[in-house]
């Protein structure tokens, strides 16, 4: 199958609520330009550096999602143009996109990372370390950076009835912060879970967004 038949195949098996990310890291751009000429127009990259290099080369209609661990010390690169950050997990790492941000006279959208896995190696939040930093007067006085949503990853296994608890967890989390009162730097509408092995699942949970590499673009040529 052609990544234009892959893509076309998971567009038409997604409810029209869901947004999808084409998950483009370790790929050529010939590979993302494939996907964007069957009009897909939203990618997601993992590392900065590489992400950056594709945004150079690609046309400038296409919205770019980090959805990897992000070092403070290399926001700056992406502040200018990014869309989305989905891996935002500390005080620290916010303070810094709304500083690049704020340099490009921008407000840059991110998503609370949660961490819902068994696995003790994946970054995230935990609930009550979600409500304290929503509460500080700090982050409320952040101007140039806006949480939209939470994101997630299940654990790593076959387990169907694992990864179905740990979403249906986030999702009631984010329920949670869907009824609290908005403020300018706080709208949450987005949900970003499921990947190529588990959207499905993820979406019958109540994910809006969901993040799909291989099976669009071919497995990768590397062990994560
Ligand atoms: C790589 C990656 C994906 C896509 O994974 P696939 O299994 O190839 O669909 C989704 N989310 C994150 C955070 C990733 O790093």
């Amino acid at each position: 199958m052609s990544i234009k038949n892959n893509l076309q195949h998971i567009k038409a098996s997604l409810p029209p609520h869901v947004t999808l990310v084409a998950v483009s890291k370790t790929k050529p751009i010939s590979d993302l330009m494939e996907a964007y000429n069957a009009g897909q127009r939203i990618f997601g990259e993992n590392k900065i550096q590489e992400m950056t290099d594709k945004w150079e080369e690609m046309p400038k209609d296409i919205e770019w999602h980090m959805i990897g661990h992000v070092q403070t010390n290399k926001v700056k690169y992406m502040a200018p143009y990014v869309s989305l950050i989905h891996g935002v997990d500390s005080l620290k790492l916010l303070k810094e996109i709304n500083k690049q941000a704020k340099k490009h006279n921008r407000v840059i959208n991110c998503l609370l990372q949660m961490h819902i896995a068994e696995e003790e190696t994946k970054f995230g939040l935990n609930q009550n370390e979600l409500n304290e930093l929503l509460a500080l007067e700090e982050f409320k006085s952040l101007k140039n950076i806006k949480v939209t949503g939470l994101m997630g990853m299940a654990t790593f296994t076959e387990d169907e009835n694992r990864i179905k608890k740990e979403f249906t967890y986030l999702k009631s989390i984010f329920d949670e912060l869907s009824i609290q009162p908005q403020t300018l730097n706080f709208k949450p509408e987005t949900l970003s879970m499921g990947m190529s092995g588990d959207y499905q699942l993820a979406i019958a949970c109540g994910s809006n967004m969901v993040r799909i590499g291989s099976s669009i673009f071919g497995a990768r040529n590397y062990a994560e």
